[in-house]
Protein backbone atom coordinates (compact mmCIF):
# COMPACT_ATOMS: atom_id res chain seq x y z
CA UNK A 1 0.00 0.00 0.00
CA UNK A 2 1.07 3.58 -0.80
CA UNK A 3 1.91 5.67 2.07
CA UNK A 4 -1.20 8.48 1.66
CA UNK A 5 0.90 11.02 2.90
CA UNK A 6 4.04 11.08 0.69
CA UNK A 7 6.40 13.75 -0.83
CA UNK A 8 6.97 14.63 -4.62
CA UNK A 9 8.65 12.32 -6.85
CA UNK A 10 12.58 12.71 -6.66
CA UNK A 11 12.96 13.86 -2.94
CA UNK A 12 13.17 11.08 -1.20
CA UNK A 13 15.59 10.34 -3.53
CA UNK A 14 18.17 13.09 -2.74
CA UNK A 15 20.86 12.05 -0.34
CA UNK A 16 21.58 15.10 2.42
CA UNK A 17 24.25 17.32 1.47
CA UNK A 18 27.53 16.41 3.51
CA UNK A 19 29.43 19.62 4.38
CA UNK A 20 32.99 19.64 5.43
CA UNK A 21 34.01 18.09 8.82
CA UNK A 22 34.64 20.43 11.73
CA UNK A 23 35.68 18.17 14.51
CA UNK A 24 38.41 15.31 14.98
CA UNK A 25 37.73 12.97 18.06
CA UNK A 26 40.21 14.12 21.34
CA UNK A 27 41.04 17.73 19.26
CA UNK A 28 40.18 20.67 20.94
CA UNK A 29 41.03 23.19 18.28
CA UNK A 30 41.35 21.20 15.03
CA UNK A 31 42.71 23.09 11.77
CA UNK A 32 39.76 22.64 9.46
CA UNK A 33 40.73 22.77 5.56
CA UNK A 34 37.56 21.26 4.68
CA UNK A 35 35.04 23.76 3.69
CA UNK A 36 37.31 26.54 1.28
CA UNK A 37 36.73 29.15 3.74
CA UNK A 38 38.27 32.19 4.07
CA UNK A 39 41.10 31.26 6.46
CA UNK A 40 41.52 35.51 7.57
CA UNK A 41 37.51 35.66 8.36
CA UNK A 42 35.40 38.02 7.40
CA UNK A 43 36.19 42.16 6.51
CA UNK A 44 36.19 43.97 9.74
CA UNK A 45 34.63 46.66 8.38
CA UNK A 46 31.83 44.04 7.44
CA UNK A 47 31.92 42.64 11.61
CA UNK A 48 31.19 46.32 12.69
CA UNK A 49 28.24 46.83 10.19
CA UNK A 50 27.22 43.37 11.33
CA UNK A 51 26.87 44.54 14.62
CA UNK A 52 25.27 47.89 14.32
CA UNK A 53 22.66 45.85 11.87
CA UNK A 54 22.60 43.68 15.40
CA UNK A 55 20.55 46.73 17.40
CA UNK A 56 17.76 47.26 14.68
CA UNK A 57 16.58 43.06 14.79
CA UNK A 58 13.02 44.03 16.01
CA UNK A 59 13.12 45.56 12.25
CA UNK A 60 12.28 43.86 9.40
CA UNK A 61 14.74 43.95 6.71
CA UNK A 62 14.45 44.96 3.08
CA UNK A 63 12.24 42.96 0.36
CA UNK A 64 14.35 44.45 -2.62
CA UNK A 65 17.90 44.11 -1.17
CA UNK A 66 18.77 47.43 -2.62
CA UNK A 67 21.48 48.92 -1.09
CA UNK A 68 23.40 45.40 -0.93
CA UNK A 69 22.17 45.25 -4.99
CA UNK A 70 23.46 48.56 -5.88
CA UNK A 71 26.65 47.68 -4.02
CA UNK A 72 27.33 44.81 -5.82
CA UNK A 73 26.92 46.81 -9.16
CA UNK A 74 29.09 49.29 -8.37
CA UNK A 75 31.75 47.26 -7.58
CA UNK A 76 31.33 44.86 -10.62
CA UNK A 77 30.38 47.20 -13.06
CA UNK A 78 26.74 45.24 -13.22
CA UNK A 79 23.41 46.54 -14.05
CA UNK A 80 21.60 46.41 -10.18
CA UNK A 81 18.18 45.58 -11.32
CA UNK A 82 19.67 42.56 -12.60
CA UNK A 83 21.36 41.03 -9.56
CA UNK A 84 19.15 38.83 -7.26
CA UNK A 85 20.50 37.75 -3.86
CA UNK A 86 20.08 34.83 -1.73
CA UNK A 87 20.36 32.46 1.07
CA UNK A 88 23.61 31.68 -0.17
CA UNK A 89 24.26 31.09 -3.94
CA UNK A 90 22.76 27.94 -3.21
CA UNK A 91 19.71 29.18 -2.79
CA UNK A 92 20.13 30.97 -6.36
CA UNK A 93 20.84 27.27 -7.72
CA UNK A 94 17.23 25.94 -6.46
CA UNK A 95 15.68 29.11 -7.53
CA UNK A 96 16.91 28.13 -11.11
CA UNK A 97 15.48 24.61 -10.72
CA UNK A 98 12.48 25.19 -9.33
CA UNK A 99 12.09 27.79 -12.19
CA UNK A 100 13.00 26.38 -14.94
CA UNK A 101 12.75 22.23 -14.29
CA UNK A 102 10.38 19.95 -13.18
CA UNK A 103 9.04 16.38 -13.99
CA UNK A 104 10.45 15.46 -17.47
CA UNK A 105 12.81 17.92 -17.37
CA UNK A 106 16.54 17.40 -17.28
CA UNK A 107 19.54 19.38 -15.98
CA UNK A 108 22.88 18.89 -16.85
CA UNK A 109 26.39 18.81 -14.91
CA UNK A 110 29.66 16.90 -14.98
CA UNK A 111 30.73 13.93 -13.75
CA UNK A 112 32.99 15.83 -10.58
CA UNK A 113 30.40 18.91 -10.55
CA UNK A 114 29.10 20.73 -7.09
CA UNK A 115 26.56 18.53 -5.01
CA UNK A 116 23.81 20.82 -5.24
CA UNK A 117 23.32 20.47 -8.60
CA UNK A 118 21.65 16.83 -8.50
CA UNK A 119 19.94 17.74 -4.84
CA UNK A 120 18.22 20.76 -6.50
CA UNK A 121 17.24 19.26 -9.61
CA UNK A 122 15.72 16.38 -7.73
CA UNK A 123 13.74 18.83 -5.00
CA UNK A 124 12.34 20.48 -8.26
CA UNK A 125 11.31 16.84 -9.80
CA UNK A 126 13.72 16.82 -12.94
CA UNK A 127 16.08 14.41 -14.03
CA UNK A 128 19.81 15.20 -12.72
CA UNK A 129 21.87 14.24 -15.83
CA UNK A 130 25.72 13.53 -15.29
CA UNK A 131 28.00 13.44 -18.52
CA UNK A 132 31.79 12.51 -18.12
CA UNK A 133 35.21 15.04 -17.74
CA UNK A 134 37.98 14.27 -19.07
CA UNK A 135 41.05 14.54 -16.31
CA UNK A 136 39.30 16.05 -14.14
CA UNK A 137 38.21 19.26 -15.86
CA UNK A 138 34.66 19.92 -17.23
CA UNK A 139 34.32 18.73 -21.10
CA UNK A 140 32.33 21.06 -23.32
CA UNK A 141 32.14 18.36 -26.02
CA UNK A 142 30.57 15.78 -23.37
CA UNK A 143 28.01 18.66 -22.39
CA UNK A 144 26.88 18.98 -25.75
CA UNK A 145 26.31 15.33 -26.55
CA UNK A 146 24.27 15.29 -22.97
CA UNK A 147 21.77 18.22 -24.21
CA UNK A 148 18.19 16.37 -25.30
CA UNK A 149 15.09 18.36 -26.41
CA UNK A 150 14.29 17.99 -22.53
CA UNK A 151 17.66 19.69 -20.46
CA UNK A 152 16.59 22.77 -19.37
CA UNK A 153 19.74 24.02 -17.13
CA UNK A 154 23.21 23.39 -17.44
CA UNK A 155 25.46 24.14 -14.21
CA UNK A 156 28.95 24.82 -14.24
CA UNK A 157 31.23 25.35 -11.80
CA UNK A 158 33.87 27.72 -13.07
CA UNK A 159 37.02 27.49 -11.40
CA UNK A 160 35.45 24.19 -10.45
CA UNK A 161 35.06 22.10 -7.34
CA UNK A 162 36.56 19.71 -5.85
CA UNK A 163 38.42 19.86 -9.30
CA UNK A 164 39.99 23.41 -8.92
CA UNK A 165 40.23 23.25 -12.90
CA UNK A 166 38.78 26.12 -15.13
CA UNK A 167 37.57 26.60 -18.71
CA UNK A 168 38.40 29.62 -20.12
CA UNK A 169 35.91 31.94 -21.62
CA UNK A 170 36.23 30.75 -25.36
CA UNK A 171 35.27 27.24 -24.67
CA UNK A 172 32.43 28.60 -22.83
CA UNK A 173 31.10 30.83 -25.51
CA UNK A 174 31.12 27.62 -27.46
CA UNK A 175 28.73 25.62 -25.25
CA UNK A 176 26.32 28.72 -25.01
CA UNK A 177 26.70 28.74 -28.80
CA UNK A 178 25.40 25.55 -29.47
CA UNK A 179 22.26 25.50 -26.61
CA UNK A 180 19.16 24.32 -27.67
CA UNK A 181 16.90 27.26 -27.18
CA UNK A 182 14.75 26.36 -24.28
CA UNK A 183 18.04 25.62 -22.06
CA UNK A 184 20.09 28.19 -19.61
CA UNK A 185 23.55 27.66 -18.66
CA UNK A 186 24.73 28.38 -14.87
CA UNK A 187 28.04 29.69 -14.42
CA UNK A 188 28.95 28.93 -10.90
CA UNK A 189 31.38 31.66 -10.15
CA UNK A 190 31.81 30.33 -6.00
CA UNK A 191 35.95 30.61 -6.71
CA UNK A 192 36.05 33.41 -9.47
CA UNK A 193 37.47 35.99 -7.38
CA UNK A 194 40.58 33.73 -6.77
CA UNK A 195 40.99 33.13 -10.82
CA UNK A 196 43.22 35.83 -11.84
CA UNK A 197 41.89 37.93 -14.67
CA UNK A 198 38.69 35.99 -14.55
CA UNK A 199 35.13 38.10 -14.58
CA UNK A 200 32.83 35.29 -13.57
CA UNK A 201 30.74 35.28 -16.83
CA UNK A 202 29.48 38.76 -16.62
CA UNK A 203 30.59 39.35 -20.26
CA UNK A 204 28.99 36.47 -21.51
CA UNK A 205 26.08 36.80 -18.98
CA UNK A 206 25.88 40.73 -21.05
CA UNK A 207 26.31 39.17 -24.50
CA UNK A 208 23.66 36.54 -24.34
CA UNK A 209 19.49 36.06 -23.00
CA UNK A 210 20.56 32.90 -21.61
CA UNK A 211 23.24 32.93 -19.57
CA UNK A 212 23.10 33.48 -15.84
CA UNK A 213 26.09 33.84 -13.22
CA UNK A 214 25.99 32.96 -9.58
CA UNK A 215 28.50 34.32 -7.03
CA UNK A 216 28.82 34.39 -3.31
CA UNK A 217 30.37 35.83 -0.13
CA UNK A 218 31.18 32.70 1.55
CA UNK A 219 34.69 31.51 0.42
CA UNK A 220 36.40 35.05 -0.77
CA UNK A 221 34.98 37.08 1.58
CA UNK A 222 34.90 35.30 4.46
CA UNK A 223 31.20 35.34 5.12
CA UNK A 224 30.22 31.26 4.85
CA UNK A 225 28.07 31.75 7.96
CA UNK A 226 26.08 34.44 7.30
CA UNK A 227 24.58 32.85 3.83
CA UNK A 228 24.86 35.62 1.28
CA UNK A 229 25.11 34.74 -2.76
CA UNK A 230 23.71 36.65 -5.88
CA UNK A 231 22.70 35.26 -9.51
CA UNK A 232 23.18 38.03 -12.21
CA UNK A 233 21.08 37.41 -15.78
CA UNK A 234 19.29 38.53 -17.92
CA UNK A 235 15.89 39.96 -16.94
CA UNK A 236 13.45 37.90 -17.82
CA UNK A 237 15.42 35.10 -16.04
CA UNK A 238 16.08 37.59 -12.51
CA UNK A 239 12.04 38.78 -13.00
CA UNK A 240 10.94 34.95 -12.70
CA UNK A 241 13.53 34.19 -10.19
CA UNK A 242 12.45 37.41 -7.57
CA UNK A 243 8.66 35.82 -7.75
CA UNK A 244 9.89 32.48 -6.01
CA UNK A 245 12.06 34.22 -3.96
CA UNK A 246 10.98 34.67 0.04
CA UNK A 247 10.31 38.28 0.40
CA UNK A 248 12.63 38.51 3.44
CA UNK A 249 14.61 35.65 2.55
CA UNK A 250 17.89 37.78 3.65
CA UNK A 251 18.54 38.92 7.42
CA UNK A 252 19.24 42.97 8.20
CA UNK A 253 22.53 41.24 9.14
CA UNK A 254 23.23 39.40 6.78
CA UNK A 255 22.31 42.47 4.01
CA UNK A 256 24.24 44.64 6.24
CA UNK A 257 27.24 42.68 6.29
CA UNK A 258 27.74 41.69 2.46
CA UNK A 259 27.48 45.50 1.79
CA UNK A 260 30.19 46.23 3.90
CA UNK A 261 32.03 43.34 3.01
CA UNK A 262 31.47 44.53 -1.30
CA UNK A 263 32.46 47.55 -0.67
CA UNK A 264 35.69 46.75 2.04
CA UNK A 265 38.35 45.83 -1.76
CA UNK A 266 40.83 46.43 -0.13
CA UNK A 267 40.75 43.76 2.35
CA UNK A 268 39.13 41.02 0.24
CA UNK A 269 41.79 41.83 -2.42
CA UNK A 270 44.82 41.09 -0.10
CA UNK A 271 43.12 37.88 0.97
CA UNK A 272 43.21 36.89 -2.57
CA UNK A 273 46.48 37.69 -3.20
CA UNK A 274 47.89 35.44 0.02
CA UNK A 275 45.60 32.97 -1.16
CA UNK A 276 47.73 33.03 -5.02
CA UNK A 277 50.90 32.98 -3.72
CA UNK A 278 50.34 30.00 -0.51
CA UNK A 279 48.28 28.03 -3.39
CA UNK A 280 51.17 28.14 -5.30
CA UNK A 281 53.37 27.41 -2.84
CA UNK A 282 51.21 24.29 -1.73
CA UNK A 283 50.61 23.03 -4.74
CA UNK A 284 54.77 22.91 -5.38
CA UNK A 285 55.38 20.88 -1.96
CA UNK A 286 53.18 18.31 -2.85
CA UNK A 287 54.04 17.66 -6.15
CA UNK A 288 57.72 17.52 -4.06
CA UNK A 289 57.00 14.74 -2.12
CA UNK A 290 55.29 13.17 -5.21
CA UNK A 291 51.76 14.10 -4.35
CA UNK A 292 50.28 14.84 -7.94
CA UNK A 293 48.01 18.05 -8.21
CA UNK A 294 46.71 20.19 -11.09
CA UNK A 295 47.44 23.80 -11.31
CA UNK A 296 44.69 25.52 -9.09
CA UNK A 297 42.67 28.35 -10.15
CA UNK A 298 40.42 28.60 -6.37
CA UNK A 299 41.25 28.64 -2.74
CA UNK A 300 42.07 24.77 -2.57
CA UNK A 301 44.15 21.81 -4.11
CA UNK A 302 43.10 18.60 -5.07
CA UNK A 303 45.60 16.31 -3.86
CA UNK A 304 45.58 13.21 -5.91
CA UNK A 305 47.43 9.86 -4.11
CA UNK A 306 48.26 6.42 -5.91
CA UNK A 307 44.84 4.84 -4.53
CA UNK A 308 42.22 5.01 -2.17
CA UNK A 309 43.97 3.04 0.13
CA UNK A 310 46.58 6.03 0.09
CA UNK A 311 44.38 8.80 0.77
CA UNK A 312 42.52 7.29 3.36
CA UNK A 313 45.74 6.45 5.36
CA UNK A 314 46.63 10.29 4.26
CA UNK A 315 43.68 11.80 5.51
CA UNK A 316 43.87 9.19 8.63
CA UNK A 317 46.95 10.58 9.27
CA UNK A 318 46.42 14.39 8.82
CA UNK A 319 43.56 13.99 11.10
CA UNK A 320 45.89 12.25 14.06
CA UNK A 321 47.83 15.66 13.25
CA UNK A 322 45.08 17.30 13.95
CA UNK A 323 44.22 18.34 10.44
CA UNK A 324 40.66 18.44 8.85
CA UNK A 325 40.24 18.42 5.20
CA UNK A 326 37.73 16.65 2.50
CA UNK A 327 37.68 13.54 0.81
CA UNK A 328 35.96 13.77 -1.90
CA UNK A 329 34.55 10.35 -2.60
CA UNK A 330 30.97 11.30 -3.16
CA UNK A 331 32.18 13.63 -6.27
CA UNK A 332 33.65 10.29 -7.76
CA UNK A 333 37.32 11.36 -6.42
CA UNK A 334 37.92 8.80 -3.72
CA UNK A 335 41.96 8.59 -4.10
CA UNK A 336 42.03 12.51 -3.68
CA UNK A 337 41.99 14.79 -0.91
CA UNK A 338 41.02 18.51 -1.16
CA UNK A 339 42.61 20.77 1.17
CA UNK A 340 42.03 24.50 1.53
CA UNK A 341 44.69 27.09 1.43
CA UNK A 342 44.79 28.21 4.58
CA UNK A 343 47.17 30.99 6.60
CA UNK A 344 50.92 30.03 5.85
CA UNK A 345 51.33 28.58 9.62
CA UNK A 346 48.32 26.17 8.00
CA UNK A 347 50.11 25.31 5.22
CA UNK A 348 53.17 24.71 6.66
CA UNK A 349 51.30 22.38 9.18
CA UNK A 350 50.18 20.82 6.24
CA UNK A 351 53.30 19.97 4.22
CA UNK A 352 55.25 18.92 7.28
CA UNK A 353 52.44 16.43 7.96
CA UNK A 354 52.21 15.02 4.78
CA UNK A 355 56.53 14.80 4.55
CA UNK A 356 55.94 12.80 7.70
CA UNK A 357 52.94 10.55 5.87
CA UNK A 358 54.86 9.80 2.90
CA UNK A 359 58.43 9.42 4.83
CA UNK A 360 56.59 6.73 7.21
CA UNK A 361 54.66 5.02 3.84
C1 LIG B 1 30.71 26.83 -1.83
C2 LIG B 1 30.08 26.68 -3.18
C3 LIG B 1 28.88 27.30 -3.53
C4 LIG B 1 28.04 28.10 -2.68
O1 LIG B 1 27.91 28.27 -1.55
P1 LIG B 1 26.98 29.29 -0.79
O2 LIG B 1 27.61 29.33 0.52
O3 LIG B 1 25.61 28.72 -0.81
O4 LIG B 1 27.04 30.58 -1.56
C5 LIG B 1 28.38 27.16 -4.80
N1 LIG B 1 29.04 26.44 -5.70
C6 LIG B 1 30.18 25.85 -5.43
C7 LIG B 1 30.86 25.08 -6.51
C8 LIG B 1 30.74 25.92 -4.16
O5 LIG B 1 31.87 25.28 -3.87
Amino acid sequence: MTAPIRPQPGILDIALYQGGASKIEGQSEPLKLSSNENPFGPSPAAVEAMGKALAESHRYPSTDHGPLRVAIAEVYGLDAERVICGVGSDEIIHFLCQAYAGPGDEVLYTEHGFGMYRISALAAGADPVEVPETERRVDIDALIGGLTERTRLIFIANPANPTATMLDSGEMERLADALPEQCLLVLDGAYAEFAAGYDGGTALVEKRDNVVMTRTFSKAYGLGGLRVGYGYGPQHVIDTLNRIRGPFNLSGVALAGAEAAVRDQDWVAECIRVNADERARLIGGLRQLGIACDDSHANFVLARFADEAEANAADGFLKSQGIIVRAPKSYGLPHCLRITVGRPEDNDRVLAALASFKGAE
